[in-house]
This record gives C-alpha cells, sequence and structure tokens, in this order.
C-alpha cells in the first residue's frame, strides 16, 4: 500500500505554529514511507475564507520547503462531486431531507437541555419520503443508531464513541453548500488518503468522518491526532505568549532550519538528539515516538536552535537568506559581512540591525555618538586618515590597521579615540566590530564619503559657535 497523506487547512487565518506543525508531521511520514503527500484547501467557510490567507499558507510552505506531490486541491471546485454523493445518498436513504424550522430546532434544543439531556436533532424528518426538492430543506446524515465507532488512534491509541452520541450532522445546507465533515470525509477518500495525521481538536470530527465513509463504501484511514501547543503558563498558546503566524517568524529573522528543527522536536523525540537536519528528519520519523501529551512552546529554545544553525549553516547560505531578508544582493561583500558579524547573533534581524550600515541606504548618524567624538579636535586626524586611504595601493584590513595605527602616532592621538571617531564617522554608532575590518568591507569610495560628511558635520559646529 503507498502511504497518502494530506495537509488540509482552513484559508481564514495566517498559518499558525500547531498547523505548521501537523503540516511538518504529515510530510514526514510520507517522505519516510516513499508515500505522496498532498495539499488541500478547505474553503467551504464562505464567510471566513480569504484569498490573501490561501497565499500565505502556500508562501508558508515554500518558505519552509514543504514540498506537496499533489495539490493544491480547493473543495470550492469539488460541489458537483459532493452533489453527486449527497443525491446517492438520498437515494439509498443514509441522508434524509430535514424541513424543520429554527423555531423548532430551538425548542426542541431547550426542552433537551431542561431534561439534562445532550442537545441533538431527534430525527423528526427521518420518515418523511419523497419530500420536493422546492422546499427549503438541509440534508442531514442518518447516523447509525446503535453500536460504537471505535478507531486505533497511531498516537493516542483506541478510542471509543458510542452512535447515541452523535448527531444527525447536516451535510448539505439549505443554500446548497455542504458542510466541512462531509467534504473532509469525501476528499479523504477520493484522494487515497491512507494516514490522516492532524490536530487533536479534530478528536471529535473522527467518529462523524468515519460513519459517512462507512455509509457511502469506503475505506477508513489511519487516524493520528497531535496534542496541542501550551505557553509556558500552560494555557492554549496565544498571541500572549508569541507571535502565532508562521510567516512572523521569517519577518523576525527565523531560519526555516531552525522552525523545522524546533517544531519536529516539539512533540517528538529521538534519543537526546536536539539537531535534526531535513534528512535525519525524514529518516527517523515514526508516529509513535510522537509524544501524547502538550507541549510547551519555549521561545528561548527556538532561539537558541536558530543561532546554532546561524553559527554552523556556511556563511553563503546565510548571506543567502540575509540577501533576501534585507532585500540586498547576495554578492561576495555581504558574504564577507556574514563572515565579519554572523556568529555571535541569534536572527537574520539582529545581523540586520547590526550590519545594515555597510549598505548605503542605511546608514543612520547617532546624534549623541556623533556630539561625543565628531568636534574640532578629531578634524584632523578623519582628514589624515581620508588622505591616506585615498593612496592606498592594497585596499585590505591590515593595511588599513596600519594607516590608522601611524595617524594615532603622528598626531598623538590615543589610539582608541582615533578608532572611536573613526567608526562614529564611518558606521554611525560606537559599537561594531574591528573598524579596520568594516573599512575593507564597504570600500574606498562610501569610507571616504562618510569622513567627508563628518568633517562637514565638524565644520558646520565651528560655524554654529
Ligand atoms: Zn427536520
Amino acid at each position: 500500500m503507498k502511504i497518502k497523506t494530506r495537509f488540509a487547512p482552513s484559508p481564514t487565518g495566517n498559518l499558525h505554529i500547531g498547523s505548521i506543525r501537523t503540516a511538518l508531521y504529515s510530510w514526514l511520514f510520507a517522505r519516510h514511507n516513499r508515500g505522496i503527500f498532498i495539499l488541500r484547501i478547505e474553503d467551504t467557510d464562505e464567510e471566513r475564507y480569504q484569498k490573501k490567507f490561501v497565499k500565505a499558507i502556500i508562501d508558508s510552505l515554500n518558505w519552509l520547503k514543504i514540498d506537496w506531490d499533489e495539490g493544491p486541491y480547493y473543495q470550492t471546485k469539488r460541489f458537483d462531486r459532493y452533489n453527486d454523493i449527497i443525491n446517492n445518498m438520498l437515494n439509498k436513504g443514509t441522508a434524509y431531507k430535514c424541513i424543520c424550522s429554527k423555531e423548532r430546532l430551538d425548542n426542541l434544543r431547550k426542552s433537551q437541555i431542561i431534561n439534562g439531556q445532550k442537545p441533538r436533532y431527534d430525527g423528526y424528518c427521518k420518515t418523511k419520503y419523497n419530500l420536493s426538492n422546492n422546499i427549503p430543506h438541509v440534508v442531514r446524515f442518518s447516523n447509525p443508531q446503535e453500536g460504537y465507532v471505535i478507531f486505533n488512534d497511531e498516537i493516542r491509541g483506541r478510542i471509543k464513541f458510542n452512535n447515541k452520541e452523535l448527531d444527525d450532522l447536516i451535510i448539505r445546507r439549505s443554500d446548497g453548500y455542504p458542510t466541512y465533515n462531509f467534504c473532509v470525509a469525501i476528499d479523504d477518500w477520493d484522494m487515497g488518503i491512507t494516514h490522516v495525521i492532524r490536530g487533536e481538536d479534530h478528536i471529535n470530527n473522527t467518529p462523524k468522518q468515519i460513519n459517512i465513509l462507512r455509509a457511502v463504501g469506503a475505506n477508513i484511514p489511519t487516524y493520528a491526532h497531535v496534542s496541542m501547543i501550551f505557553g509556558p503558563d500552560g494555557k492554549k498558546l496565544s498571541k500572549r505568549h508569541a507571535a502565532i503566524g508562521i510567516l512572523q517568524y521569517r519577518q523576525q529573522g527565523y531560519l526555516p532550519e531552525a522552525i523545522l528543527n524546533y517544531l519536529i522536536r516539539l512533540g517528538w523525540s529521538h534519543k537526546n538528539k536536539e539537531i535534526f537536519t531535513v534528512s535525519e528528519m525524514i529518516n527517523l520519523f515514526t508516529l509513535n515516538k510522537v509524544s501524547k501529551s502538550p507541549s510547551i512552546f519555549n521561545i528561548n529554545k527556538l532561539k537558541w536552535i536558530n543561532h546554532h544553525y546561524i553559527n554552523t549553516l556556511p556563511a553563503e547560505q546565510i548571506a543567502k537568506y540575509l540577501s533576501q531578508y534585507m532585500n540586498i544582493d547576495c554578492d561576495s561583500k555581504l558574504i564577507k559581512i556574514v563572515e565579519v558579524f554572523g556568529k555571535g547573533y541569534k536572527t537574520l534581524q539582529e545581523i540586520s540591525k547590526s550590519c545594515n550600515y555597510c549598505y548605503e541606504n542605511f546608514f543612520e548618524l547617532n546624534i549623541d555618538c556623533a556630539n561625543k567624538y565628531l568636534n574640532y579636535s578629531n578634524y584632523k586626524l578623519l582628514e589624515s586618515i581620508r588622505s591616506k586611504l585615498l593612496l592606498t595601493c592594497n585596499w585590505n584590513s591590515e593595511n588599513i590597521h596600519e594607516i590608522i595605527l601611524n595617524t594615532s602616532k603622528e598626531l598623538k592621538v590615543n589610539m582608541n579615540i582615533v578608532c572611536m571617531t573613526l567608526r562614529v564617522a564611518i558606521t554611525g554608532n560606537d559599537s561594531s566590530p574591528s573598524i579596520n575590518k568594516i573599512i575593507e568591507l564597504i570600500g574606498l569610495k562610501i569610507t571616504v564619503s562618510r569622513i567627508e560628511n563628518a568633517l562637514d558635520f565638524i565644520k558646520n559646529i565651528k560655524i554654529l559657535k
């Protein structure tokens, strides 16, 4: 049997951490078993569905390199198929039209609650055959009255539901739209899904879907329900704890490698191993090691893993991510920047903030630093360094260091003051890696123009005085 799994999000919001984790587990399970992974967009919820969220789903998966073999399928394009099946079910008596008014249903519900019963439809219309299509109606599934639905969840073990507890659920609304659980069951059948891996919030949908699948004579897939993700306070993960949307993590400068690595470990383990390449994930992933208990989201661990990847991936790779992040060219200059700046930082955002003055568009002069260092007593040293740099034959950090050192000796100015003055002039701020390395990186042209701007700044102060 060829394994086939699916990721089936509803485009009603940005994909959150939990959804991406189930996508990852479904994808890994398919890849581990050399099976097929499909993407299905469950867009039947017309009111909440938005096109921009479909794009966000596809962007998120592409960013994380979770690739699909089939799809994206859209439920809204399959209405003919759903209606064919509903009509067949009406003929066979596994579904029926219900013409109950809202008033009747409200009264039914009230009286059931008063009598301490679980509110459910009472089957009033089940025996009313041959109702005309012209009368407004919904179509209900005729759920079995007796027995149990039992399934073996790959993560949670045996789960049992009493049919008496299940409702005759509406499978087509009065406006002609088929409903969620029905579409999901039919899709899983039509698409040959062998393993449904999804969040545990779907457990209560599973017996409904199994009963529908049985009624249409379909195979029942294997189910695996992944636990919830909680915040550190033990409450369901929400915006209070951390960013929820996965694309926010891209904006904050996390690497796809780090997100995947963090998410696989959030609820799955292999010995004490923390760092997994994608091919290791594919080789090692099995459902029986997925935890039954809820996972606790920990932003510091995600940062730690991100730092690990920034530290260990080749500079070329980090430069590629950084160029996308900062929207600049990925060239040899950027690779050198990563080599000079890269190691200490936890996110691309941090690297970007620290190194952006290496590019003309991002330069910003910190006025406090400028007032402290760009004053008339340092005018001469900046001028001297500018002249020497213009005459340099070999543009490298060693020669630049020589120039700085010689200027310090010639003008009898403390080396620390020379470096700080130069640093403020060139980077706009008072902290950076070795200034000779920065000057080498940004090149003669930008360096000289910034020194000249600093000299102008000093002149202007003098005029003002
Ligand atoms: Zn009815």
